[in-house]
């Protein structure tokens, strides 16, 4: 017979990444009795993976430039962004000066000191975190959220709360749903995130009542070096070539596909839905020298990503010239003799006239013209899904009629149609939902 135990508390977490964490430690900053339930051995997620860039767009109209998600959404972000920032600053959390990170501005925090800081806060005030916990249900009594059921070896607990937090961090752990929401290329594509975000807090949402936030195929990824599976956390951000947007991809018929200096993340998106999943990153020793081994934002460690990504077994290639191209193209599958026909045109155009360019080619618009030639076939890897549980500008999740469903808020990658095709940070989308959510609840 299954036991089951009952608790009460002011509010549940289901999560306990930067989302989760952030929530549980703001309301328990108020007083609040918080459970956080981890699904993972441990908390942190793809927070305790990530660089720490606490980042977002530096005004609404930027993000609204960058990206096309909900401008509603987008607003969230902004205006809570100050206050996270104040909030990790008055705690103590380590972290350095504001800094340009991609488009827009940020700091890279400790992501370890706050996630202990965090734990021990909700512990201060009498809450729990809870490690290696499934939920199994979202209890809705009356119209509203009464807490949640969650399951452990040792049989259930009841978990009793008028207020419920989802923060799972998306769904890209799930092949399936990858292939569903995402593209059919999606169900194997490389995973550049924690392992746990499999869509369950999706699920749960839906159960509760909540609806889905309706069609968004976009994801936070990147192109990395292929075939050389993540093995270590730090595989991560080795494998990652941040530079693309410098250099020139190229499809298996050697055609350009992609603004490349758009940004390596929206290169990642079209590179998924390219012939082979994949493309042939070219450039050349210019590039390397001045991008591909510098670190992609400042603080971030200094990498030979090429040497790395060929010693581990990539597939790719040093070309002495640019026909020499076409021999490494052959061997991994593309046409090498477009491709090297495509990278003259490319050459032609941003040395004559560069606005003729299709696609266009809006900055780093110079020609690849100094050897040696590096050549990478790169493939798409995710790291958190945009499409979600359909929610409005106080982070409560939504039926399918617009109602807000009582007690039920959301945050993090969770949140349906923030973003679709841009991005303007993760960390920065997960706490200020968090604290969108919290002010809400009335923590
Ligand atoms: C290598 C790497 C580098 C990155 N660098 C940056 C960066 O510098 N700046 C930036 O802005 N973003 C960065 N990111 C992205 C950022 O880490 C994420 O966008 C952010 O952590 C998402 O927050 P979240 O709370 O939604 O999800 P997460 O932080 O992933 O937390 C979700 C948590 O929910 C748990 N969970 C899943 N299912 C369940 C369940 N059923 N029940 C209970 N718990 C569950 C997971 O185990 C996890 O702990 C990086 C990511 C990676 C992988």
């Amino acid at each position: 017979m299954t036991t089951r135990e009952f608790l009460e508390c002011d509010l549940v977490v289901l999560g306990g990444g930067m989302a989760g964490m952030t929530a549980a430690a703001r309301a328990a900053g108020r007083g609040a009795k918080v459970v956080v339930v981890e699904k993972a051995a441990d908390i942190g997620g793809s927070a305790a993976l990530s660089g720490g860039y606490l980042w977002t767009a530096t005004s609404l109209a930027q993000m609204n430039l960058h990206d096309d998600g909900d401008p509603r959404l987008h607003a969230v972000i902004i205006e809570e962004y100050p206050e996270v920032l104040a909030w990790m600053r008055a705690r103590g959390i380590a972290m350095r000066p504001p800094q340009k990170v991609l488009y827009g501005r940020g700091c890279q925090i400790d992501m370890q000191d706050h996630l202990r800081k965090a734990s021990s806060e909700v512990e201060a005030v009498g809450g729990i975190v809870v490690r290696g916990t499934e939920t199994r249900e979202i209890i809705c009594e009356k119209g509203r959220v009464a807490g949640v059921v969650t399951t452990h070896p040792d049989g259930e607990t009841e978990l009793r709360a008028a207020s419920v937090l989802i923060a799972t961090g998306g769904f890209q752990g799930d092949p399936e749903l990858r292939a569903r929401h995402i593209h059919p290329a999606a169900r194997v594509m490389g995973l550049r995130s924690n392992l746990t975000s499999s869509g369950a807090g999706l699920s749960l949402g839906i159960a509760a009542g909540g609806a889905w936030a309706g069609p968004n195929s976009g994801y936070y990824g990147h192109l990395v070096a292929t075939p050389v599976p993540f093995r270590t956390d730090s595989d991560f951000v080795k494998y990652t070539q941040y530079h693309s947007i410098h250099g020139v991809l190229l499809n298996r018929a050697g055609r350009r596909f992609v603004d490349e200096s758009d940004d390596d993340h929206a290169s990642s998106q079209l590179t998924l839905r390219q012939p082979g999943a994949s493309a042939l990153l070219v450039w050349d020793q210019r590039v390397q020298d001045d991008h591909a081994v510098v670190p992609p934002v400042a603080g971030a460690e200094p990498l030979d990503r090429f040497q790395i990504a060929i010693g581990a077994g990539a597939r790719g290639g040093k070309a002495a010239t640019l026909a020499e191209i076409a021999g490494i193209a052959d061997r991994l599958g593309f046409d090498g003799a477009a491709c090297v026909a495509g990278l003259g045109a490319f050459n032609r155009q941003m040395s004559a006239e560069p606005e003729r360019a299709v696609p266009p080619r809006e900055t780093h618009d110079r020609a690849l013209d100094r050897a040696p030639y590096y050549v990478l076939e790169v493939v798409s890897a995710i790291t958190f899904t945009f499409g979600g549980l359909l929610a409005d500008a106080k982070a409560r999740v939504l039926d399918p009629f617009g109602e807000p469903i009582g007690g039920l808020y959301v945050a993090g990658a969770d949140v349906g149609n923030v973003f679709r095709r841009g991005y303007a940070g993760g960390l920065a989308l997960a706490s200020t939902f968090a604290f969108r959510a919290m002010r809400t609840a009335g923590f």
